[in-house]
């Protein structure tokens, strides 16, 4: 029988072991916004074993620029829900739940390890970001951080020994927002494809890339920054 993942499985980077692993991960997605809607939607066409989203808001008309998830039909309603329903309309094979909540103390416990392998950062503020990286750098699960504004997006593989996202941003201020600077509609979408593919790499088994990825679409450039981890780190110093 034709496999459904024969385009990955010729992959020498994937192939059919690697096919099978990434058939055996769970992976939580936390936001369901522009990066979510891409990366959550790549990882089911993967066939990622299981996926659990995050995500308390509902469609507004000015969420479809970008957010390829969602439809006209959709406004006002729950975007967790309708998530699950559009992913597992493209892979029936992909067991999801969706959490229509936002990420809380509580709830985070659902991100233990054994239930998930991987966590997707696809927030859209700083706090949840050191929220979500403090509590997977000490359960030691793998966090793949995504962020857009305007047409630059970033992406930084957070794994268990290497810098994580305080060593990099700690006393950082929200700065300005994409409510404020809008969202060139492609760079979401870049972005996420960047962050899936690490995301993918992880799950087969291999070391994602190092450093603070960053590409800009407009112009189009990718560049990469080494990050070094910072020995004083409120999270992962001295581990
Ligand atoms: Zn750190």
């Amino acid at each position: 029988m034709p496999s459904r993942y024969k385009y990955h499985e010729l992959m020498p980077e994937i192939g059919r072991e690697g096919q099978k692993r990434i058939s055996q991960a769970a992976v939580a997605v936390i936001g369901l916004g522009a990066l979510g809607s891409t990366c959550s939607m790549l990882l089911a066409r993967a066939g990622v074993g299981r996926l659990i989203l995050f995500e308390d808001d509902k469609v507004e008309l000015s969420n479809l620029q970008r957010q390829l998830l969602y439809s006209e039909a959709d406004i006002g309603k729950s975007k967790a829900e309708l998530a699950k329903r559009a992913l597992h309309r493209a892979n029936s094979e992909v067991v999801i739940k969706a959490v229509p909540q936002k990420l809380s103390k509580i709830n985070i416990k659902l991100l233990l390890k054994g239930d998930v392998d991987l966590v997707a950062d696809c927030t859209d503020n700083l706090m949840a970001r050191f929220v979500l990286n403090d509590f997977c750098v000490k359960n030691k699960l793998p966090l793949v951080h995504a962020a857009c504004l305007a047409a630059q997006g970033q992406v930084f593989c957070i794994m268990p020994n290497r810098a994580c996202f305080r060593c990099l941003f700690e006393g950082a201020t929200a700065g300005i927002t994409p409510k404020q600077a809008g969202v060139l509609n492609s760079c979401p979408a870049a972005t996420a494809a960047l962050q899936a593919s690490q995301i993918l790499r992880i799950l087969t088994g291999k070391e994602p890339v190092n450093g603070l990825i960053r590409v800009d679409v407009w112009r189009c450039e990718v560049t990469r920054i080494e990050v070094k981890k910072n020995t004083k780190c409120k999270a992962c110093g001295n581990k």
